[in-house]
């Protein structure tokens, strides 16, 4: 895998940006492959021999095309699927199973519908039994700061799409993951709504600077979200480049138009399609 840096700023970069990673990783892919059996005795390869450091506090973004392994990668780092090769440790452990220190928000919709706003976000801290006198200002915590206080009462029908996934975010956030998993969570989302949901996740990180391990096949949202922007190849999904984001941070939906911005976008676009750094 290379590791590039596009410094066109003499800006220094913020704390929590693109700055190179010190220390341990929190979580570390360390060269996984993954093969899935189909039937008649034949196989595919999902991924080869993949790996990926995040550090603690870091949002790193994975972009590439449809079919590469994504959501396969996402899978196993929750524990729902086991590598046919390679390791995953979270804090130096290896992961085995899934577990409530990897927090999931998928792009289909996974509220309970029986269940309210308020009793969704509450979900899991119930099942790990925490008091009630504990559960209650959490939950709140996570609506105002999804915007959605005004909803604790509704059921997950009689919101929108963005509302839903405003809940599924703050759900994954109550239960205080070690990492936060997010796959094309704003998939489903018309642009418009995406965008606003781009603007609140953002918001939110700078709130909580949790660790983030996103996927997407949206490059500007890649650029936007992200410290680092890891593209990946076609099947069998390996990590062709790391680009460091080095956007100040707070971000703003203004910056895809910065040169900066501009720069990572061609280069993305040239490694997924083979257009565009030739074009000059
Ligand atoms: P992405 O999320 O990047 O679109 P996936 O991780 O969903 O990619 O899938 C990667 C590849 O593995 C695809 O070719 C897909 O068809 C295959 N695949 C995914 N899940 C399974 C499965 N349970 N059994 C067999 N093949 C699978
Ligand atoms: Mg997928």
């Amino acid at each position: 895998m290379r590791e590039t840096t596009i410094a066109l700023t003499d800006r220094a970069p913020s704390p929590v940006g693109g700055a190179a990673p010190l220390g341990p990783p929190l979580l570390r892919i360390d060269r996984v492959s993954l093969r899935y059996d189909l039937p008649k005795g034949q196989s595919v390869l999902a991924l080869d021999t993949v790996s990926i450091d995040v550090t603690g506090g870091e949002f790193a973004v994975i972009v590439g095309p449809s079919g590469c392994g994504k959501s396969s990668l996402l899978y196993l780092v929750a524990g729902l699927v086991e590598p046919s090769d390679g390791d995953i440790f979270l804090q130096g452990e290896a992961v085995r199973g899934p577990g409530a220190a990897r927090g999931m928000v998928f792009q289909a919709y996974t509220l309970f519908p029986w269940l309210t706003v308020w009793e969704n976000v509450e979900f899991g801290l119930r099942r790990r039994r925490m008091p009630a006198a504990e559960r209650r200002p959490r939950v709140a915590h996570y609506l105002d700061e999804v915007g959605l206080t005004q909803f604790a009462e509704a059921y997950p029908k009689q919101l929108s799409g963005g509302m839903m996934q405003r809940v599924a975010i703050a759900r994954a956030l109550a239960n205080d993951p070690q990492v936060l998993l997010m796959d094309e969570p704003f998939g489903a989302l018309d642009s418009q709504t995406r965008l606003s949901m781009q603007k609140l996740l953002l918001r939110v990180w700078e709130h909580n600077h949790k660790t983030v391990l996103f996927v997407t096949h949206d490059i500007d949202e890649a650029i936007l979200l992200g410290d680092r922007v890891l593209v990946m190849s076609p099947r069998p999904g390996r990590i062709q480049e790391s680009i460091a984001v080095n956007l100040p941070r707070p971000r703003t939906l203004a910056m895809v138009m910065e040169p900066e911005f501009i720069a990572i976008k061609r280069q993305i676009v040239g490694l997924l399609h083979g257009v565009g750094e030739e074009e000059e």
